[in-house]
């Protein structure tokens, strides 16, 4: 969801805690984490080789930007972004769980690597965490525009030039770190790519492209049928229902979005930002609710990691 408003829960993360999770910390998911916990957990699992640690990029506040690679790096290549728009903390605590799932799940890297970047733009994450004020809904980075700057030239002319407003686009093309790294990464990895996700919530939907016209993808048939796929399973698990959609149907014209540039430019066939729940909570999900909602989506990430292994996309 790039530009609704809504509510936030005061989940802000005590400096004197900051000190205590220097040591060891247990994630069981039942709360969010703040931005030095979530490099605290990524580095644990790195020293156990649960997963191989990426810095993509430093936010212009000095903070890494950090991805965990689990899987060969020869395989194909899926990506999971999440926490470009720094309110949705259901995102990267999602991510989060993700990666845990999948460092124990051998299968899950049958002829494929996940790239997982939990918090794509962190300085406006911390920001959320200091101070409930901050968090009045807080979508975009530190240098005030929010990654809706990942647009490709011809969405340009309907990007948003408001400094002040929350989809403000950028100085330019690729001023932002945090845009430049998903740009970097998937030029890197080039054909190798064949699936791109974008956690985001409130919409409970899976989107595919293009955010940026009402015109629908020459192969929409295709990115709706794995889609379908996906929805299944995530209905099967407690049986919450996601929408599927072209997102400037589901969400409105986001000109820009990660998922158009990674399509159009990135060339990767197979992209979708999947809008968690709720409806309900908005940006405010209890953090009683994360299990649900994270292992409902990883039931997708598994459909998703078959039709890869199984050489279908
Ligand atoms: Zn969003």
């Amino acid at each position: 969801m790039s530009g609704a408003k809504g509510g936030y829960g005061a989940y802000f993360c005590n400096r004197n805690i900051l000190q205590e999770i220097r040591r060891r910390i247990s994630v069981d998911f039942t709360n969010y984490l703040c931005y030095d916990q979530v490099v605290e957990y990524l580095n644990q699992l790195s020293d156990e080789n649960s997963c191989e640690l990426i810095v993509l990029g430093r936010s212009e506040e000095g903070r890494e930007i950090l991805g965990a690679r689990i899987g060969s790096s020869d395989a194909k290549a899926a990506v999971i972004e999440s926490g470009i728009h720094a309110r949705e903390w259901i995102a990267p605590i999602t991510a989060l769980y993700i990666i845990s799932q999948i460092s124990k799940d051998p299968e899950m890297v049958d002829n494929v690597q996940w790239i997982i970047i939990p918090i794509l733009n962190p300085d406006g994450y911390h920001y959320s965490w200091l101070d409930i004020k901050n968090i009045l809904l807080f979508a975009a980075n530190r240098s005030f525009s929010s990654l809706v700057v990942i647009y490709f030239t011809s969405s340009r002319e309907f990007s948003c030039t408001d400094h002040c407003n929350e989809d403000y686009r950028g100085e330019e093309a690729w001023s932002e770190p945090e845009s430049r790294s998903i740009k970097y990464l998937i030029r890197q990895l080039g054909p190798s790519c064949a699936l791109y996700l974008s956690l985001h919530n409130f919409l409970q939907s899976i989107m595919y492209p293009w955010g940026y016209s009402k015109q629908p993808p020459e192969d929409a048939i295709d990115l709706i049928h794995l889609a379908t796929e996906a929805q299944t399973a995530i209905r099967n698990k407690y049986g919450t229902r996601y929408r599927i959609g072209q997102s400037s149907y589901i969400d409105r014209l986001t000109p820009g979005c990660s998922i158009d540039w990674a399509k159009a430019e990135g060339k990767i066939k197979y992209c979708y930002s999947i809008e968690l729940p709720g409806p309900t909570y908005r940006f405010e999900v209890p953090p009683n609710h994360i299990v649900k909602i994270a292992s409902e989506c990883y039931e997708a990430i598994k459909v998703f990691r078959q039709s890869m292994s199984y050489g279908k996309i």
